[in-house]
């Protein structure tokens, strides 16, 4: 049996016209001659009545610290209702389907709840659905840990499930559906002339899912990866191509001719973070600080990022929303630090990068020609970010896209 696994994101379930557009891919899908499993994320996104967040605010209404298990519970209820609204469309359209929990369809996780990961998938009852020639719609976003207590994956967790189904099932191709036309050179809500990219492997778009391309979920890549299972990342709307990703080297011709002119794949953005500077040049007795300073950052579970540790400085950035609880366990280890909230973090990223001389000279250029400071810098083989200012973040994203002309 040849299957595709075909995900829509919550802003492709929303409206009749949207689950309109599903039913035609579905049945082209179809028609092409593979059995369709579908993977829903929540209708519509913050405030709209079926959102998750909707969902949060109304527990936290009631009671502002719920428990996380009874947390993932209401925030499971998105998929489910969106995902029993297709199910009966398709249906009442001519496409047998059937909704399935994450539970149902055999998504087992681990018991961290809001962020659990996926431990294995017992894809029986999906493929039961498929034998007796039904669609079967599975509830994205969710699983079901060891002792039946529902979880839910993170953020861009529909697309996890998405991957995981496809392993699960050896699919032929995992689809990313969405509201924008494919992986593209920057957020095209920030950069206008951004370029869709026709194919980009799977170590790119890690790269750029990682520092913020929110398009899909980096996880959900790497879980396809492993078994060389192509994604392609297309609009629901448009029938174009979208972008492939994939590790074979001849689909990524066109790719490796880009990124060989262009030397970098694409610009990203992260905001919301707050930078922590502690001035250790005049402290007595600063040996050890670092270790100090990071143990009691782990011990409070603040996750730290960009960390930079100098002689006479130490610098990281962390959530904006945890920079008060940092704050307070520095001075309770006697610090002092300065604390910058509303940064953001713009990278370049692009695996040809590497070696080639001048890259961040163009970098600090694009910045210097549009008087944005950098706060904070720092690079790998693949990436060169820049802090910078919240306020600067579109400015800096669209500085780097035009410098580099990564536009069309
Ligand atoms: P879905 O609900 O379908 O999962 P998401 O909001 O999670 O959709 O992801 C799609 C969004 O990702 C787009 O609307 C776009 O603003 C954003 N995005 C950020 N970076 C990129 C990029 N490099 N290419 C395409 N989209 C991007
Ligand atoms: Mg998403």
């Amino acid at each position: 049996m040849k299957v595709i696994v075909q995900k829509f994101g919550g802003t492709s379930v929303a409206t009749p016209a949207l689950k309109k557009r599903i039913k035609e891919i579905v049945k082209a899908t179809k028609e092409e001659g593979y059995a369709v499993v579908t993977v829903v994320s929540a209708m519509g996104r913050e405030n709209d009545p079926y959102a998750t967040d909707t969902f949060i605010k109304l527990v936290k209404n009631v009671n502002p610290d719920p428990s996380a298990q009874e947390l993932d519970l209401i925030m499971s209820c998105g998929e489910m209702i969106s995902g029993i609204i297709l199910a009966n469309y398709l249906t009442a359209n001519g496409i047998k389907a059937c909704f399935l929990t994450g539970e149902q369809a055999g998504i087992v996780t681990n018991s961290n709840f809001g962020d659990a990961h996926i431990l294995y998938v017992n894809p029986q009852k999906v493929l039961d659905c498929l034998e007796a020639g039904l669609v079967p719609v599975v509830a994205g976003f969710q699983g079901v840990d060891e002792a039946g207590r529902v979880t839910t994956l993170g953020r861009g967790g529909s697309d996890t499930t998405a991957s995981a189904l496809g392993v699960a099932l050896d699919a032929d191709m995992i689809d990313i559906f969405t509201d924008v036309d494919g992986v593209m050179t920057a957020d095209p809500r920030i950069v206008e002339n951004a370029r869709v990219l026709q194919s980009i492997t799977y170590n790119e778009i890690c790269q750029l899912a990682r520092d913020g391309a929110k398009v899909i979920h980096p996880r959900a890549v790497e879980i396809a990866m492993q078994r060389n299972i192509p994604i392609r990342v297309r609009s629901t709307v448009n029938g174009t191509k979208g972008t492939l990703v994939s590790s074979q080297v001849s689909e990524i011709k066109d790719s490796i001719q880009m990124i060989r002119d262009n030397l970098i794949t694409g610009i990203t953005h992260t905001s919301n973070l707050a930078q922590i500077k502690i001035d250790i040049s005049q402290m007595e007795g600063s040996k050890g600080i670092e270790l100090k300073i990071f143990k009691s950052m782990a011990l409070a579970s603040i996750s730290v990022d960009f960390i930079n540790v100098q002689p006479s400085i130490i610098m990281y950035t962390v959530a904006n929303d945890q920079a008060g609880k940092a704050l307070e366990v520095l001075k309770n280890i006697g610090l002092d630090p300065a604390i910058e909230l509303n940064c953001a973090k713009v990278a370049i990223v692009g695996a040809a990068m590497t070696g080639i001389p001048g890259v961040m000279a163009k970098v600090v250029e694009a910045m210097v020609e549009n008087d944005i400071p950098i706060l904070q810098s720092g690079d790998s083989y693949t990436n060169i970010w820049c802090l910078v200012k919240k306020e600067d973040m579109s400015k800096a994203v669209k500085a780097l896209h035009d410098k580099f002309a990564l536009g069309c």
